[in-house]
């Protein structure tokens, strides 16, 4: 297979990928500079098949990563860590530099990659590439002036704390932001100093090798940045291995409990960023054109595969009829099909078992009293090419109740609930009713309500009069079930690195002894 550069793939070969022409063939590990095949031995050694959720075709697959693959990431992640960690802020900063404008060079391979693996729109692609090397860029700016303090104390003595990196951090991604994920990881880690291992779902395998190649490209030492692939049983050798300081982790609410119990076992730091069933509350005061933006941003980018979305849409009864007749004829009007077409709105859902869970949560809405407004069925594009995607309309339940399971669950596909509420007060009280807390919105136009329901409601981010923008200055992560721990934002080095405390005794120790 030909290979272009340090490119993972050629962009007339990712066409081909797309057409079912070709399968990968090139390991997806990248281990200490370079891709390895996994090292054989006992553990996991089941082979994932990768497919592409717009033909359902496989377009590559590889072998789940063992104990002892994890140990050589371990092993080769400490060797380029000892020599990191030694850099000043500024040196590694222009390496992240220098990765940062390769991403920008290599935009459209990685955002065509990142469409054929998930399904997205190739414009959201593009876009998750522009967040991913902003977080390189910020991070880069960043390195170069952390700092400790100087602390003065009586008698001359004084004391100053050293901001210190934590050693091999590893990275867990979920599959609806591949790319995006790895580099708001890896960003802030490599930045403070650390080395990362990341593992990616082992749906979306591909895009992390490419940031890999990357970060090699810029300078980066061998084994700073390694890609292991595997599932469940990788990710637990990760997440147990006694050389491993940090787990960041993106993914499921269960699956971050299990992380998290597994991490205190040798009291390793830990940041999740779990799943959300967030709110939004659209007072009758508001400007609807961009309420209706607002939900429409809220419910239905990424396939409705967004872990922030506001699914959960309470709209005040004054102005519900007019809301429901405008959010569903735009919703009606979305393009689904090809997510490598330039008008494409939403492409497939990230694999057939994901598609029909989201198909049945419609399902049983309806049989709990919820109508369906529009959407919610499978869809069959005219390509023949596209006839076994993992195709959906997009949905709107109407006559929702709080009770009902669409409105307590997250599906993760593009289904949006609507409820209707009276007061603010009320708004407030059924807005919190969840145990998860990672975003919220609200749209009016009175300034007072609207901080006032900023400040009332439990959640990481609160948006207003917007929804799902996610400038890589403002800090993200969930209250409540959603997680705990920061992503994006100057206050990330916090997680990645540890304060110590350094006393310096200028006169003779008072010791009663
Ligand atoms: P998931 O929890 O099934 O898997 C996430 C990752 O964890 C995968 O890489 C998987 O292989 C790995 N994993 C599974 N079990 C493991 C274990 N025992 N030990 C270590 N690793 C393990 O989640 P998913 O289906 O990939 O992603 C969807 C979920 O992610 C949704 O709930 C969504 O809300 C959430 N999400 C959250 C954010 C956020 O920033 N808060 C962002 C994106 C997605």
């Amino acid at each position: 297979m030909e290979i272009l550069g340090t490119r993972l793939i050629s962009p007339c070969l990712l066409r081909a990928a797309s057409t079912g022409a070709f399968q990968l063939k090139e390991p997806l590990n990248y281990r200490h500079g370079g891709r390895v095949q996994p090292a054989g031995g006992d553990g996991d050694s089941r082979v994932e098949k990768v497919h592409e959720p717009a033909t359902g075709r496989v377009i590559c697959d590889f072998v789940c990563s063992n104990q002892k693959e994890v140990d050589l990431a371990v092993q080769s992640a400490k060797e380029a860590y000892r020599y990191w960690s030694k850099l000043s802020g500024l040196e590694r900063g222009r390496i992240l530099l220098e990765a940062a404008r390769l991403i920008r060079e290599q935009r459209e391979d990685i955002a065509i990659v990142e469409s054929i693996n998930t399904g997205k729109p190739i414009t959201e692609s593009r876009v998750d590439v522009d967040t991913a090397w902003q977080a390189v860029e910020y991070y880069a700016g960043i390195a170069g002036t952390l700092a400790g303090q100087h602390i003065q104390l009586s008698g001359g003595s004084f004391a100053y704390t050293r901001r210190e990196p934590l050693g091999v951090c590893v990275g867990i991604g979920a599959w609806n932001y591949p790319f995006q994920i790895a580099c708001w990881k890896s960003a802030p880690a490599l930045a403070c100093g650390n080395a990362m291992i990341f593992k990616p779902s082992p749906l979306t395998p591909l895009t992390a090798v490419m940031l890999a190649e990357i970060y090699t490209q810029a300078g980066a030492p061998k084994g700073l940045f390694n890609v292991l692939q595997g599932a469940v049983e990788t990710g637990n050798f990760l997440c147990k291995h006694r050389g491993v300081a940090k787990v960041s982790f993106t993914g499921s609410v269960p699956t971050g409990i299990k992380i998290m119990e597994t991490a205190a076992k040798n009291v390793k730091h830990v940041t999740l960023e779990l799943g959300g069933k967030s709110p939004l509350v659209i007072f009758s005061d508001c400007d609807l054109e961009n309420a209706v933006r607002g939900a429409m941003l809220a419910n239905f980018l990424s396939q409705g595969e967004v872990c922030s979305n506001g699914t959960r849409v309470f709209v005040q009864k004054d102005v519900m009829s007019k809301f429901v007749e405008k959010v569903v004829a735009k919703t009606k009007a979305i393009k689904v099909g090809d997510p490598l077409f330039e008008d494409t709105q939403m492409g497939g859902l990230i694999s057939r078992p994901h598609l029909d869970r989201v198909l049945s949560y419609v399902k049983q809405a309806e049989e709990q009293g919820a109508t369906v407004l529009c959407g919610g069925d499978r869809f069959v594009p005219n390509d023949p090419k596209l006839k076994d995607g993992y195709f959906m309309k997009p949905c709107i339940l109407g006559n929702c109740n709080d009770e009902m399971t669409c409105v307590k669950e997250e599906i993760f596909g593009p289904v949006m609930s609507v409820l209707a509420f009276d007061t603010e007060e009320e708004a407030i009280e059924r807005a919190n009713n969840t145990d998860l807390g990672l975003a919220a919105g609200v749209f009016t136009r009175d300034l007072t309500r609207a901080h006032r329901m900023a400040a009332a409601l439990e959640a990481g981010t609160c948006f207003i009069n917007n929804y799902n923008v996610s400038p890589i200055e403002i800090p993200f992560g969930g209250y409540k079930m959603s997680g705990f721990g920061k992503e994006n934002g100057t206050v990330t080095i916090e997680y990645y690195t540890q304060l110590k405390s350094v006393y310096v005794e200028m006169g003779d120790p008072e010791c009663s002894f």
